[in-house]
């Protein structure tokens, strides 16, 4: 048993005073122990408790029934957010002892017993401050270790989302996987079909916020994860660019992620799918010249399905479709204004900052350097002085609506939205176009020559 120096935040030590005062017992385990161990600030707090759900929310006043089902309540205090499990105990009963730990309870030794791996099987009693560890969790945090609990098969077995999990502390904290325990990921990596596709996100979105997701997606491709989780990605090995990429498909694709902000994950995700489509659609002429012509497009829709397949939620999947979409831009100083207006209508004011990230990112992972800043600056530098003659760029800056277009005879419906599209068109093209009598002059000529049916 070892007693810990750490100076724990006032809130928790004043939740942890509640509950212990109200008769229970309360420790931090989870990630906080980790960070701990490794003299690191924790950012999240995990706390296991005797008290139930029920016996909680009566204690504070803001308990929010996060994961019922599995115990779980947070707690929010004073700005902090706790994550609060009931003691769990999985499989047969057993009465382990250990000499060190006899005055903590059986419940909480066989609560660590039921967790996946041994640097998260540590407990600590912030009153006391002592770590309990009987799982040598702290040994192999100081190895650098992410070894399963007990034998790797049947926790594995037991819930196989614990292979992912052990994917993300790789990527999070670049432990090495011990050796038993990565054989036991190769052997069940299939069985990862059968987790919920909610429970598989939860631990990508972990794994795309760490410092370097290539670290991840590379275990994966190594255990035989990548093969059921994103076969599309999998598909991208061994496919060889030619000219300035240094780099396959695949290489190309994680690095390109790792480059992206973490902050962002719209942007991260765009990353790793802008080029899923190249295997798909390479092709070598007769000159020996690989081309990947339009892979963008396909791209985009295996985007789609792959976050479809995660259930993200629509809005960031059409988000990271679109970037995907309109990555291949090749702006030139030749541009004229009409092109950069065309260009940002297209793309979406909101969007430009998105897109050069992921431009620049790609630029990085393409040869593995730093890329020449200065075209995308330029072009930044140009958009902001088309803009800043503020013309009309979308439908709502016509000098013309619906009605008004109605009223000189076009029928409301798809043929209208077609006769709105060639006005903005127009409009983009020569911003002075843009007054509502020749806007109407021009919508009846469009409608009458091109679209009227009788
Ligand atoms: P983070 O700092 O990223 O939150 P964490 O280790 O706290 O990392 P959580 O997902 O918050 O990870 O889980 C908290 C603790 O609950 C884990 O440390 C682990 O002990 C246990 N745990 C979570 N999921 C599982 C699981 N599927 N199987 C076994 N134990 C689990
Ligand atoms: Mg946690």
């Amino acid at each position: 048993m070892e007693r810990i120096r750490y100076s724990f935040p006032r809130p928790l030590v004043e939740v942890h005073a509640r509950i212990v005062q109200a008769g229970y017992q309360c420790y931090v385990v989870g990630g906080a122990v980790r960070n701990i161990v490794l003299q690191k600030d924790p950012t999240d707090w995990d706390l296991a408790t005797d008290a139930t759900p029920a016996d909680l929310i009566p204690l504070f006043r803001a308990v929010i029934p996060t994961g019922i089902k599995h115990g779980t309540v947070t707690i929010l205090y004073k700005g902090y957010k706790f994550e609060t499990t009931t003691f769990r105990i999985e499989g047969p009963y057993s009465d382990f002892r250990h000499p060190d730990h006899v005055h903590y309870t059986k419940e909480l030794l066989e609560d660590l017993k039921r967790r996946d791996f041994t640097i998260n099987a540590m407990a600590i009693d912030p009153m006391e401050r002592i770590l309990i560890d009987p799982y040598g969790g702290k040994e192999d945090v100081k190895k650098r270790l992410i070894r399963a609990l007990g034998d790797p098969l049947e926790r594995f077995q037991e819930d196989p989302l614990r292979i992912l999990r052990a994917v993300r502390f790789h990527a999070q904290l670049a432990f090495t996987i011990e050796e038993k325990t990565k054989e036991a990921m190769k052997a069940l990596a299939h069985t990862l079909r059968t987790v919920s596709s909610e429970r598989i996100r939860d631990e990508m979105e972990k794994i795309m916020a760490s410092e370097r997701p290539s670290i991840g997606f590379n275990l994966m491709a190594e255990t035989g994860i990548l093969s059921i989780l994103f076969p599309e990605l999998l598909a991208c090995r061994g496919v060889d660019q030619k000219g300035a990429h240094a780099y396959d498909v695949f290489t190309h694709s994680i690095l390109c992620c790792d480059a992206a902000p973490r902050e962002n994950p719209a942007v991260r995700w765009a990353c790793l799918l802008h080029d899923s489509g190249k295997p798909v659609v390479k092709s070598v002429s007769a000159e020996g010249e690989t081309t990947f012509h339009r892979h963008e497009q396909i791209s985009a829709q295996l985007a789609g399905t792959i976050l479809r397949r995660l259930r993200f939620p629509v809005a960031f999947e059409k988000r990271v479709v679109h970037l995907v979409l309109h990555h291949m831009f090749h702006y030139e100083d030749s541009w004229t204004d009409a092109a950069v207006r065309r260009f940002v209508r297209k793309v979406g004011k909101e969007n430009l900052e998105d897109l050069f990230t992921l431009r620049e990112a790609d630029g990085w992972a393409t040869s593995g350097i730093r890329p020449d800043p200065r075209p995308l600056t330029q072009f930044r530098e140009r958009i902001a002085r088309v803009l800043a003659q503020s013309a009309p760029l979308s439908l709502k800056d016509l000098a013309v609506n619906g009605d008004d277009l109605a009223s000189v005879g076009i029928p409301k419906g798809p043929a209208m939205g077609t006769v709105l599209d060639f006005l903005l068109e127009s409009v983009l093209e020569d911003p002075s176009m843009n007054k509502r009598d020749r806007l109407l002059e021009l919508a009846k000529n469009f409608y009458q020559t091109r679209l009227k049916t009788e």
